[in-house]
């Protein structure tokens, strides 16, 4: 039997890491993109020892666009690419006014224009070979709802939506499909995107008392690119404890609510 091959970007933390770990546990190859080498080894050589699949990683600076196509091409040489994640991005908070140019297009150039040279790499490869790969963007809530500091983004993250739409709209006619995945807050306890107790608790918001963790992402992830998902394609799924949908906060005038509608304290998610 032949064993699916996923290429994971970001793969060195955070998300990217427990996205890979998730398909290695459902019994595909990993290849990892990262810009961090020793951490993306860290994580697959763990991958490998506990789930026994091949593993490959490529140390690129997505910000670049030939590295990110000669991370496609590293990948398809080794094997047929069948599910696309790119989970690497950054996430500076930013006062707009202290904004620079250059912050701009480093957001964007990560965010938005390496997932998107990614796509195209990859359906160059799939297309005339015939193979039907699928991909996933992770997004934010961040696309639709900004804060302080996120100027660049959220607007990154609400191109990269548009991208997932447009490329999902010219690839659907070759049988690939390509969706996102917009996580509410989940700590991660990143090294590149460190961000201080203060704000993770003022992002933290849930109606479910569950927990946000990179493997709930990651799960979401690995049922947008299976078989149950044939027909899903250029969709946000918000994997956020359904924050996005409304808040429990009431403001301080409003009835007592009964217990069952008590706002949720433990749980994380924005
Ligand atoms: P993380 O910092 O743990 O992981 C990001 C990884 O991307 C790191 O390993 C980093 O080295 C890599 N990376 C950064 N710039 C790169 C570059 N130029 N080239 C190659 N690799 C690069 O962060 P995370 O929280 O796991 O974030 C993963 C994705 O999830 C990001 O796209 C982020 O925007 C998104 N997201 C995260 C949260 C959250 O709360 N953690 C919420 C919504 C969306």
């Amino acid at each position: 039997m032949t064993v699916p091959h996923g290429l994971v970007t970001g793969a060195g933390s955070g998300i990217g890491a427990a996205v890979a770990e998730d398909l290695a546990a459902h019994g595909y190859r990993i290849t990892g993109v990262d810009l961090r080498a020793d951490a993306l080894e860290r994580v697959l050589q763990d991958i490998a020892e506990r789930y026994g699949v091949p593993v490959h990683a490529v140390r690129a600076d997505l910000a670049e666009v030939d590295q990110a196509r000669a991370a496609v091409d590293t990948a398809w040489a080794l094997a047929p690419v069948d599910v696309l994640v790119n989970a690497a991005g950054i996430y500076p908070a930013t006062p707009f006014l202290e904004l620079t140019p250059q912050d701009w297009d480093h957001v964007q150039n990560v965010n938005v224009r390496a997932p998107l040279f990614l796509l195209q790499r990859l359906a160059q490869h799939a297309v005339p070979a015939g193979r039907t790969p699928a991909a996933v963007n992770i997004s934010s809530g961040a696309a639709r709802g900004a804060r302080p500091g996120t100027a660049a983004y959220s607007t990154s993250k609400a191109a990269l939506e548009a991208v997932t739409r447009a490329v999902a709209v010219e690839l659907g006619g070759a049988g690939i499909r390509v969706n996102s995945v917009a996580p509410g807050f989940v700590p991660v306890a990143s090294e590149v995107n460190p961000v201080t107790e203060e704000y993770a608790a003022a992002v933290t918001r849930s109606l479910l008392p569950v927990p946000a963790t990179a493997a709930g992402i990651a799960s979401a992830v690995r049922l947008l690119v299976g078989e149950d998902a044939s027909r899903i394609t250029g969709t946000v799924l918000a994997v956020d404890g359904g924050a996005s949908a409304g808040t429990r906060s009431l403001p301080e005038h409003w009835p007592a609510v009964t217990a069952w509608q008590a706002p949720v304290t433990s749980g994380a998610a924005r």
